[in-house]
């Protein structure tokens, strides 16, 4: 009798860690999908983004080719911008965002013949590339001349009736000012070719004063070049980190 007792109670223990270890595989089994599913959807979260992941930028340095822009004695501006556009690409570009340029060397845009004069077969191929790449923000890069060599500066121009171009362009010439330290100029509506034709938000970044005898020189040497590149990826990065704080 008492063996026989014994037997039962070795057996029914046998059987309870049997129930519980079935028990806890089936818990695992169970949760374990939940635990790695929100693991999972936790990830983009946990780890942050680059400030600039997901967008698009389209990068225009002005003229090139055929056309040098303004020049002054061996200075042309279509190496000035193309120059200042590498290194702004680069700083996007680190930044996680995907960059389109217009051009990457000196070259023009009438391999493609469309109807009408020289300049604006040029142009509506240039802006053919910007609205086909449907960029969050379209920059075209230029530098100003005029006839008085005592202007200087350099100056954001907007698309006209975009409230969006003007508060892109208002950052990037705070951060021209800041950074250049050698502006006071204010943001205008710009009627060019290029922001008149643009589907996006479009600003037209006028570096500096090739006319001005300094201003020329800073403009040709790469670490100011470098130093306009800062400070128009500077605005752009606060304007985009201000979007998305605000979403
Ligand atoms: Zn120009």
């Amino acid at each position: 009798m008492h063996i026989v007792y014994y037997t039962t109670s070795k057996t029914r223990r046998r059987l309870f860690i049997c129930f519980l270890l079935i028990f806890v595989v089936f818990l695992l089994a169970t949760l374990l999908p939940f635990v790695r599913a929100n693991l999972w959807a936790a990830r983009p979260v946990a780890v942050k983004g680059l400030p600039l992941s997901g967008k698009v930028f389209v990068l225009d340095p002005g003229h090139g080719g055929y056309d040098p822009g303004v020049m002054r004695d061996d200075m042309k501006e279509k190496d000035i911008v193309l120059e200042i556009a590498f290194v702004l690409r680069d700083y996007l570009q680190a930044a996680g965002a995907r960059v389109i340029m217009t051009r990457e060397s000196d070259r023009d845009f009438l391999a493609v013949p469309i109807a009408g004069p020289k300049k604006q077969q040029d142009m509506a191929n240039r802006m053919q590339i910007v609205n086909e790449a449907a960029p969050d923000l379209f920059i075209s890069l230029h530098v100003n001349a005029i006839a008085s060599p005592r202007w200087r500066g350099a100056q954001v121009f907007y698309k006209s009736n975009c409230e969006r171009s003007k508060a892109y362009a208002e950052k990037i010439q705070q951060e021209l000012r800041r950074v250049l330290a050698n502006t006071e100029r204010e943001i205008k509506p710009g009627n060019y070719y290029v922001l008149n034709h643009a589907a996006s938000a479009a600003v037209l970044v006028e570096c500096g004063f090739l006319s001005h005898s300094q201003e020329a020189k800073l403009l040709c040497d790469p670490a100011y070049q470098s130093k306009v590149a800062w400070a128009v990826y500077g605005g752009i990065l606060r304007s985009f980190s201000q979007e998305e704080a605000g979403n």
